[in-house]
């Protein structure tokens, strides 16, 4: 295992990950955003293969400068909704809070890209404190989402500082984490951490970011059963992107993966409209049809929903096929697995 995170083109150069004519390239890019490549990462990529699904989500590319006009600093709309500092307010129940915007490794096609790596890292105390009076100030908010960056970057202690301060508030009952720790560095998932999220006394469930089969190391389906061991569900998220999961089989392998992990397939995102990403995203069309696919010939445990987040911060939307045509008046047309379809009477 390479000792050390790769940050830098001259760094993934050296470590063979890229072939040093293509330093310039890595370099320009690499000075608009931010790279880092764990040691799990990085022994999971293979550098023989140009297609290698791991390195092409981690290894900076050229494409990544290839700006469009649809394309937006914040393709999802996070500032729209922004409460407080750390606070995204978008849904009634629910609120994001932003504790940090560091992650163990870049995607190369995130949505918040313009942001991670760049800022002052974590969530200042003063601005945590307004975070977490505005939640208790709202008892609307019935869970907490703590995403970033990746939460699971920050310590046990400071995690377990947060959930203590959360478990004090009656009106929140669910604690959400979004992180890519498990995939991207499993051995930050210690006990201390997992005590740390449950020391809350909420419910608590983690989604962890996952886009290919092979992301599931021995070690990160060991980081994740440390989590469901201790009575914490686990959920997936994947971003369907070409040319690492835009194939029904190995979409398919990936949520077999993570069911054998007892990890709930939960959103299949489309690709958010982020600056430079235009290389990762497939048609919506094509999409769909992964969707039938996986639905003709995966358990029913193995379905994600396919969502599309809005532009502008409208939020999420499924935007999976449509089985069901007709109405009450006419009566409905239902289509099974197989692509035939049957009558379904009024009603
Ligand atoms: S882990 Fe999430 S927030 Fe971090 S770079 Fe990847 S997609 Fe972006």
């Amino acid at each position: 295992m390479k000792p050390h995170t790769l940050r830098t083109p001259a760094a993934l150069v050296e470590a063979g990950l890229a072939p040093p004519e293509r330093l310039a390239e890595l370099e320009r890019v690499a000075a608009r955003y931010a790279v880092a490549i764990t040691p799990a990462l990085a022994d999971l990529m293979d550098p023989s293969d140009p297609d290698d699904p791991i390195a092409r989500q981690f290894v900076p590319d050229s494409a990544e400068l290839d700006f469009r006009e649809d394309e937006r600093v914040d393709p999802i709309g996070d500032e729209a909704h922004a409460a407080v500092d750390g606070i995204v307010h978008r849904y009634p129940d629910r609120v994001l809070l932003k504790l940090t915007d560091i992650c163990a490794a870049y995607c190369r096609f995130c949505f918040r890209r313009e942001r991670v790596g760049k800022g002052s890292g974590l969530l200042q105390p003063k601005a945590l404190a307004a975070a977490l009076g505005y939640i208790r100030a709202h008892p609307q908010i019935w869970e907490v989402v703590l995403t970033g960056g990746d939460p699971l970057v920050l310590s046990a202690r400071r995690l377990a500082g947060v959930a203590a301060e959360l478990a004090a508030i009656e009106h929140v009952k669910i604690l959400r984490v979004h992180t890519r720790v498990p995939i991207a560095a499993p051995a930050r998932v210690t006990p201390a951490l997992v005590r740390a999220l449950k020391a809350s006394g909420k419910a608590v469930y983690v989604a962890v970011h996952v886009n290919h089969s092979r992301e599931l190391s021995r070690d990160a389906r060991r980081a994740c059963a440390r989590f469901v061991d201790a009575g914490i569900p686990l959920l997936s998220q994947t971003v369907l992107l070409r040319g690492v999961n835009d194939d029904a089989r190995v979409l398919g392998s990936l949520m077999r993966a993570l069911v054998e992990c007892r990890i709930k397939p939960y959103y299949l995102h489309h690709g958010d409209l982020a600056p430079g990403t235009a290389h990762w995203r497939t048609g919506i069309a094509h999409g769909q049809s992964l969707m039938r696919a996986l639905r003709g010939r995966y358990s029913g445990l193995c379905q994600p929903a396919y969502v599309l987040d809005i532009p502008g911060g409208h939020g999420k939307s499924p935007i999976g096929p449509q089985y069901l045509r007709g109405d009450a008046g006419c009566g409905y047309q239902i289509e099974d697995f197989k692509g035939q379809r049957h009558s379904y009477w009024k009603s």
